[in-house]
């Protein structure tokens, strides 16, 4: 199997953020290595992500943070 010398994973960490309120509303873990293929094969993002947002009180579309530390 190529490809699996590196330590890291492909699952990365990352902070969702609301769109509309820019309220930081979850830390979620995603799979890079899938998010890059979706994109290859259905031309379709992983982000945004609609998510319950806790101060809009409604669904909303919510942006990858940038890395957290
Ligand atoms: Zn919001």
């Amino acid at each position: 199997m190529a490809g699996a010398k590196k330590k890291k994973g492909p699952r990365q960490i990352t902070g969702l953020q609301c769109s509309v309120c820019k309220a930081f509303g979850y830390v979620t873990e995603y799979n890079k290595n899938n998010e890059i293929l979706m994109k290859q094969t259905k031309n379709v993002s992983t982000f945004p992500l609609s998510k319950y947002c806790k101060v809009c009180q409604k669904h909303t579309d919510h942006k990858q943070m940038k890395k957290l530390k």
